[in-house]
């Protein structure tokens, strides 16, 4: 239970002045659903405006407020999703057009009739000869002293708000803050010069003020180093147990290849992490195809050789699958018992898998959650190998490492490469095992970037392609929202690209992303990893995915929209079979110098860990940190700059906080605890009552 301190931050939007039913989804699509999400939805910038008489006074680019007087409605070709204009004049005639995309349209309708002068604050820029403003930010009836702050924050929206409308509810969420005890030392806090928590979060609403901003990103890094030291305080205080194979079933297997330096080398650090008795918490980072499985299936055998069982969790049904059925194939030689455990498995075949890990029959596990809900029980489960380690929370983990009657070693893989300097924030304490050499003879990736406008070509060269028997993906940029409004040219890239491409392919395209239901979206996938399918259009769900050796080739659209890290990732999915293979990075238009200089380092090189530094060099790289868009990001307050230049401060102060009071029982410890409520780190105070 939360101390009740904090019921006032937990308490719903619903309770809201103003929010109804219609409002929820919009708040919801944000993750706003209690007053300190919405305290915490800090302004994404600051707008300061002037007010101009006349359209000549503003430039491109300018943040205006203006009187203008509609004169026509222009609503598009009805279906054609194209956007809503109203052309409006100033006091000296000159004409602008104020323009809305999607169903933001029917408030242009209701809000501007024609004739009656409005005031309007927005950004102008240009439209063809004429300047037009988008989503204006405010139209409002009385004069420009009713326009809100000349300077003001701009919000993060989402299809049905306004930024008047969320400014309202920060507003009511900020009235209602508690005054928490301070948490952070007290000499850190006078040396930063940092406010309170309370002052911070009204602060940073108000204003570019980076003390606050600091001060509260702080927070978020204090309250993720401890969880993490929470976690292994935890697993230092269960035992665990020492394992020592005697490398009989390894002997067994017939590799048909000699192991690369980089995995003989892993192997040694987790069968050395193995031998003790305190839990393993190691974490194997290897870019895609650097055979992570091999070094995978030598600790889980080393356990099975100690009289333990292993389990293997990944994140999807399909991987769990192509797992079983490689680490199966491997297993032959050698006998041991392997089951494939996931939310399919239904009736006998699950109630005969339950008593194989009962009776310790059955040595190997591989599936999704579905392995660690509580109906499945070990025998004697001594290793957990967790493939895809981004996709699962801590939580999760310790989910799992309960289990075991004594705390079982824990492995994770991730193909994600993140730079030195970041592994800290994502993995907090674990020890890290670097694959970063290829096993020889890999061919290079052909990569190639293309202007789009050649696209015609492009689908040649494809159908080409496919008629030589090989498969290929077709990626479109992912969903993606400009202040709120959800780019429809990205929306229905996917699906149009799919529609297009099916009527010179017919049946042989299929069409994945993450809309789509589960079930729909597997068998997709799955007609394509058989063979049956031969294109693959999708968005960027197949990041972490299917191993389908025959598709050679990759084409991805408008590539300067992904991250690096990301365009290595969807790489990685072709180059995986003995043909050589090609991707093609189409581009959309002219590009930035940065914007170049990343496509260029995408086709010059394939070591994820150098395009990894590279991109955070390059642009801050966001996405390193886990994917934003898809809510896994491992901060939501703290930027990237701040997690480079506070972490290792955070981290410290987490320490000595633990050092001096394990038990978050003094003043600043109890304090502490709010800040992981706070944060959402509840499990890390769970582990505390336990223990
Ligand atoms: P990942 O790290 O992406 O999980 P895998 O374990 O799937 O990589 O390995 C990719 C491919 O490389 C597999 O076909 C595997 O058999 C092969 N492989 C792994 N290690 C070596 C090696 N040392 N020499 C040659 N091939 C290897
Ligand atoms: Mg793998």
């Amino acid at each position: 239970m939360r101390p009740e301190e904090l019921n006032p931050l937990f308490a719903e939007v619903e309770t809201f002045e103003g929010v109804g039913p219609k409002l929820m989804k919009p708040l919801g699509k944000l993750g706003l659903a209690r007053v300190k999400d919405v305290a915490y939805h800090l302004p994404e910038r600051f707008v300061s405006r002037h007010a101009i008489a006349d359209l000549d006074e503003g430039g491109e680019g300018e943040q205006v407020i203006i009187a203008l007087t509609p004169v026509e409605h222009r609503a598009s070709r009805p279906g054609s999703r194209g956007p809503y204009r109203v052309l409006a004049q100033d006091a000296a005639g000159n004409i602008c057009a104020l323009t809305w995309f999607g169903k933001a349209a029917y408030t242009a309708k209701k809000l501007l009739p024609v004739g009656e002068t409005r005031w309007i604050a927005g950004r102008l820029d240009r439209y063809g000869d004429m300047l037009q403003i988008v989503h204006p930010d405010h139209v409002e009836v009385e004069s420009a002293a009713n326009m809100g702050r000349l300077s003001e924050p701009v919000y993060r929206l989402s299809e049905g708000l306004t930024q008047p409308r969320i400014a309202g509810l920060v507003e009511q969420a900020l009235a209602r803050l508690p005054e928490l005890p301070e948490w952070i030392e007290p000499g850190q806090l006078a040396k930063a010069g940092w406010p309170a928590w309370r002052d911070g979060l009204r602060t940073a609403h108000q204003s570019t003020d980076d003390k606050a901003r600091d001060r509260l990103a702080y927070d978020e890094l204090l309250a993720n180093s401890l969880a993490l030291l929470l976690v292994k305080a935890e697993g230092r205080r269960r035992r665990g147990q020492a394992l020592v194979g005697d490398g009989a079933l390894r002997a067994k297997l017939q590799l048909p290849f000699a192991l690369t330096g980089a995995q003989a080398r892993s192997i040694a650090e987790i069968e050395g992490d193995m031998a003790q008795e305190a839990p393993m918490l190691r974490l194997l980072q290897g870019d895609v195809g650097a055979g992570k499985t091999v070094v995978a299936l030598n600790a889980m055998l080393t356990a099975v050789e100690a009289g333990k069982q292993a389990a293997l969790l990944a994140p999807t049904e399909i991987l769990s699958r192509q797992h079983f059925e490689t680490l199966r194939t491997m297993l032959r030689p050698t006998g041991v018992e392997i089951a494939l455990l996931t939310g399919r498995a239904k009736g006998r075949e699950r109630e005969s898998i339950l008593i194989g890990l009962m009776d310790g029959s059955i040595q190997l596990l591989v599936g999704t959650h579905a392995i660690f809900q509580d109906t499945v029980n070990y025998r004697d489960l001594g290793l957990v190998v967790v493939d895809e380690q981004h996709r699962f929370g801590v939580a999760q983990r310790l989910a799992l490492a309960a289990k075991g009657r004594r705390a079982p070693h824990t492995l994770a893989m991730t193909a994600t490469p993140i730079p030195r300097s970041l592994t800290l924030a994502q993995y907090g304490e674990m020890d890290v095992s670097r694959l970063d050499e290829l096993p020889p003879g890999r061919q290079a990736i052909d990569t190639r970037v293309i202007p789009q406008d050649r696209m015609e070509d492009v689908v040649e060269g494809l159908a080409r392609h496919l008629a030589g028997g090989q498969q290929a993906y077709w990626v479109c940029p992912m969903v993606r929202e400009i202040d709120g409004v959800p780019d429809l040219a990205d929306i229905a890239a996917a699906e149009a690209r799919y529609a297009g491409l099916k009527e010179r392919f017919g049946d042989a395209v299929v069409l994945v992303h993450g809309q789509l239901r589960p079930e729909v979206k597997d068998a997709a996938m799955e007609r394509f990893a058989s063979g049956q399918a031969r294109l693959l259009v999708a968005t960027t769900v197949i990041e972490v995915g299917v191993d389908v050796p025959a598709a050679t080739l990759m084409v991805i659209e408008q590539a300067e929209r992904f991250g690096l890290a990301q365009l290595h990732q969807l790489r990685g999915r072709v180059g995986r079979g003995a043909e050589k293979s090609t991707c093609l990075l189409l581009r959309g238009g002219e590009l930035s110098e940065t914007g170049r200089a990343r496509l260029a380092l995408m086709r010059e090189t394939q070591d994820g860990f150098r395009i990894a530094e590279e991109d955070l060099a390059l642009r801050g790289g966001g996405e390193l940190l886990g994917t934003r868009q898809s809510g896994e990001a491992a901060f939501h307050i703290a930027s990237l700059d701040q997690v480079q230049r506070m972490l290792p401060l955070a981290h410290a102060d987490a320490r000595l906080l633990m050092e001096r009071d394990g038990g978050l029982t003094s003043a600043r410890g109890e304090a502490a605890r709010l800040l992981l409520y706070l944060f959402e780190r509840d499990w890390g105070v769970q582990l505390l009552r336990g223990g």
